[in-house]
């Protein structure tokens, strides 16, 4: 049995990786059950409840290669919790989790209901992949480039580099790029004193780098840092 999820077509497991973080925001604790199954494992599976005990929990023979979980295509949920790995209801709020994202949830067929499956089908038939269609390659989607940059721009914020989330999210404003440059660097700046120093020597404020750096300046030393500073910006 195969509860890998790289197994999975790239698509199909952002999907479910995506399905997962829904539900750990809503508090629901889901795990990934199968994902890609083997003509051995569909057949294994078929026979249940046919010619080995059991209830019956698919319709499709390995050999006709007629499940999508076949096709890495679907992949099974259950709830983490002892005893309530399949409780309907859960089950039936995750379906609809995963619908808002674009999952088809198994739960929703009114022949045969499959309430821990999902799948994606890139509108593909059984029929259309067992005659050679493909899904297509895959392409990360711009939300998920989105996600990451709107975490970087948080944490910009929380440095208080950037004041005005939209200014920069979800696009950057171009004319202010100046001032970004600017902030990071005072940030970055703030952060490593030889650099501070590296500065000032290279304005040519501070001649002795190494007794700044060690900090064995003395008030005279002080008192020259300040006039050179004032000639310095009375030259701007
Ligand atoms: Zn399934």
């Amino acid at each position: 049995m195969c509860r890998d999820i790289n197994e999975l077509h790239p698509k199909v497991k952002e999907l479910a990786e995506a399905l997962l973080e829904l539900c750990k925001r809503e508090g629901l604790n889901i795990k990934i059950g199968e994902t890609y199954r083997t003509v051995e494992r569909q057949d294994y599976l078929y026979e249940q409840g046919r010619t080995r005990p059991g209830n019956i929990v698919t319709n499709a023979r390995g050999s006709s290669m007629s499940s999508y979980h076949q096709w890495r295509l679907a992949f099974d949920i259950y709830q983490n919790i002892k005893g309530a790995e399949y409780d309907s209801n859960i089950l039936k709020r995750v379906g609809k989790l995963g619908q808002s994202i674009g999952l088809e949830w198994g739960g929703s067929w009114s022949s045969f209901s499959d309430t821990p499956h999902f799948q994606y089908t890139f509108g593909l038939s059984i029929k259309d992949l067992n005659l050679g269609k493909k899904p297509p390659e895959y392409i990360p989607t711009v939300e998920k480039i989105d996600q990451e940059y709107e975490k970087a721009v948080n944490t910009l914020i929380e440095k208080q580099i950037i004041n005005i989330k939209n200014a920069w999210y979800p696009q950057p404003t171009v004319r202010y790029t100046a001032q970004l440059v600017e902030k990071i660097s005072l940030e970055l700046i703030k952060l490593d004193y030889d650099l501070q120093i590296k500065i000032l020597n290279n304005k040519g404020i501070v001649i002795e780098v190494e007794k700044w750096k060690k900090q064995e300046y003395k008030e005279e030393d002080i008192k020259a840092l300040i006039k050179k500073v004032a000639v310095y910006l009375k030259k701007q």
